[in-house]
């Protein structure tokens, strides 16, 4: 029964202000209301009608039984060691979703790491989304509403999103790109820091370039050779890596966005000094960027292990020097304990 009253409110968090101008007219609101509204939702991050106080009580009444700001509902919450937290949400439907919201720079800086899908097709053995299988593609304001929750319940702003979460984001691109409209013009994050993280979906990332949203690009490389990524990112048997290298420097050439490789650790299987100098070869001519991703163990069966800190620095070490000359980061890491790190969002919560 409350979940049919629920279904039947109409959500406002994703409108644009001329559709909330529609519902508060339909409601037999003055049309100016929605505008009060639409700057709670996203300069204050209001999920409950009682906060909007320039309303009054007669409309927030008629408002809570006709609508409802925003559909997740939290259900967990965990916090770090290092003050990395993770939020697991449901959907009016009962589908879970995974967020993380981490804290740079002593504090000042706060990025938000955000699901697409639930679950995930690509099914990366390293991985433990892509263990949970696809379940379920979220809506554009299913994706941005997890920003605008971690707004409220933490009160901090948020000042980067990336989209290394649940899911293969460019296999929801509509709702994907939208999502990214609604971060950008109504929750108020520059494009230029918003990365979306694919596993390579080549005509998706085609068509993201003919866009030209600024925001960055980031592949899930893994592999220089099309042997090892098949078993790495099976995705690469229907886009192996020359193509995929190609499709990034077309997007390059749209765009002018210097795109991230990532590339996740495994020692003794895609480490060596070998894999370094055959990766260096393959992006010589891409302008990107090489972010290393220290291997995060799943599971305590799963059969990977992280490169040691040595391996890890010879490999950089090789990409930066001058016949490649790349720049290279290590990714710091965040939320281990609590499973929140890059790969370990499985829907499993203490
Ligand atoms: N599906 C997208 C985005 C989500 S994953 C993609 O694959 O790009 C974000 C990043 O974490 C990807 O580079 C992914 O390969 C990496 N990753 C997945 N599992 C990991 C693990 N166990 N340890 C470290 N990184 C992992
Ligand atoms: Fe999917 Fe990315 Fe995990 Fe691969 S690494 S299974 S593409 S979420």
């Amino acid at each position: 029964m409350s979940n049919l009253e629920t279904s039947e409110k109409t959500n406002l968090f994703g409108l644009s202000i001329p559709e909330l101008e529609d519902f508060v007219v339909s409601i037999g609101l003055e049309k100016f209301r929605a505008k009060q509204i639409y700057k709670w939702i996203y300069t204050k991050n209001s999920r409950d009608f009682d906060e909007i106080t320039d309303l009054s009580k007669k409309a927030r009444e008629i408002l809570k039984e006709k609508a409802q700001l925003g559909e997740l509902t939290l259900i967990a919450r965990e916090i770090s060691n290092d003050g990395t937290e993770k939020f697991l949400f449901a959907t009016s439907e009962g589908e879970k979703v995974e967020s993380v919201l981490m804290y740079f720079d002593d504090q000042s800086s706060h990025s938000a790491c955000i699901s697409s899908q639930v679950g995930c097709a690509v099914a990366c053995p390293f991985c433990a989304t892509g263990t949970l299988g696809f379940k379920k593609n979220l809506s554009a304001a299913q994706i941005a509403e997890q920003i605008q929750f971690m707004q409220n319940i933490s009160d901090k702003r948020i000042d980067n999103v990336v989209y290394m979460g649940q899911g293969e984001p460019l296999n929801n691109y509509d709702n994907v790109v939208k999502s990214i409209n609604i971060i950008r013009e109504d929750i108020g994050i520059g494009v230029r820091h918003i990365t979306v993280s694919t596993s390579g979906v080549i005509h998706r990332i085609e068509q993201l370039g003919d866009l030209d949203l600024q925001i960055t690009l980031a592949l899930s490389l893994h592999d220089p050779t099309d042997e090892g990524r098949d078993f790495l990112v099976p995705i690469n048997k229907k886009w192996p890596v020359f193509e995929v290298i190609e499709s990034l420097k077309d997007y390059y050439n749209k765009t002018n966005r210097r795109v991230t490789i990532e590339y996740v650790m495994l020692k003794d299987v895609n480490d060596s000094d070998e894999k370094a100098q055959q990766l260096g070869y393959l992006i010589k001519d891409l302008h990107c960027h090489v972010n290393l991703i220290p291997y995060n163990q799943t599971d305590v069966h799963d059969p990977f292990q992280r490169s040691s800190n040595a391996q890890i620095k010879s490999f950089k070490n090789i990409l930066m020097k001058t016949s490649f000359n790349k720049t290279v980061t290590i990714r710091k890491e965040r939320g281990h304990d609590i499973n929140a790190a890059c790969g370990q969002l499985a829907n499993k919560h203490a």
